[in-house]
């Protein structure tokens, strides 16, 4: 079992390398924001809920994101391991994931962050909101948004991982060949252990 989360700020291109590592690798590719998009475009309750904050570029909650990813985690038991892409986001979502694997006997392997500039991200967020369709990629204010979010409550998790001897960090600029290729390193080395 292994259990890789992907780690970045918004438009560092985690979704993008997941879709070839999950491949690669054989692993169940969670996104929660995905999961998030497809619940409001399905009007589901989850869905409802989420939206205002997912509008403005807030965080939800996360009494309703760790729910969530649990159930996904539960559609997916036989899998061999999995890729969390944008889960954790806050400290509180990395101990409920330390402890819901716990309870499976599972534990994270690695926390693997694509790094780049902020104005660089920014830049492409702008750039996706013009073909992607959603809202939180076409305003400006909103981009930013995210990223205070990220500063406060993501960006803890780096010495969260990093006390557990579990953070590895990236270039996040290049070719995403190159990017695969850098990813692909670090987690062989588990594979091999
Ligand atoms: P990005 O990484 O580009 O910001 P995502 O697709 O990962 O985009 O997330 C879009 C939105 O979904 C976030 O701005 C947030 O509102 C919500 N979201 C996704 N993952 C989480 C999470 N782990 N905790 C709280 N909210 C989340």
């Amino acid at each position: 079992m292994i259990n890789i989360v992907l780690f970045g700020k918004p438009g560092a291109g985690k979704g993008t390398q997941a879709e070839f590592l999950k491949q690669k690798y054989n692993l169940v590719h969670i996104s929660t924001g995905d999961v998030f998009r497809f619940n409001l475009k399905n009007d589901t309750l989850l869905g409802k809920q989420a939206k205002e904050y997912m509008d403005r570029g807030d965080l939800v909650p996360d009494e309703l994101t760790i729910k969530m990813l649990q159930d996904e985690i539960e559609k997916n038991t036989e899998a061999t391991g999995f890729l969390f892409d944008g889960f954790p986001r806050t400290i509180a979502q990395a101990e409920a994931l330390d402890e819901f694997l716990a309870s499976k006997n599972w534990d994270v392997t690695a926390t693997i962050a694509l790094e780049a500039d902020d104005e660089i991200l920014i830049k492409r967020l702008l750039e996706r909101g013009k073909t992607s369709g959603r809202v939180d990629d076409q305003d400006e204010s909103k981009i930013r948004n995210r990223y205070e979010e990220y500063n406060h409550k993501t960006a803890p998790l780096i010495d969260y991982y990093t006390s557990k001897n579990l953070f590895y960090s990236v270039n996040g600029i290049g070719t995403i060949e190159e990017i695969t290729r850098r990813l692909s390193l670090i987690i062989d080395d588990f594979i091999d252990k």
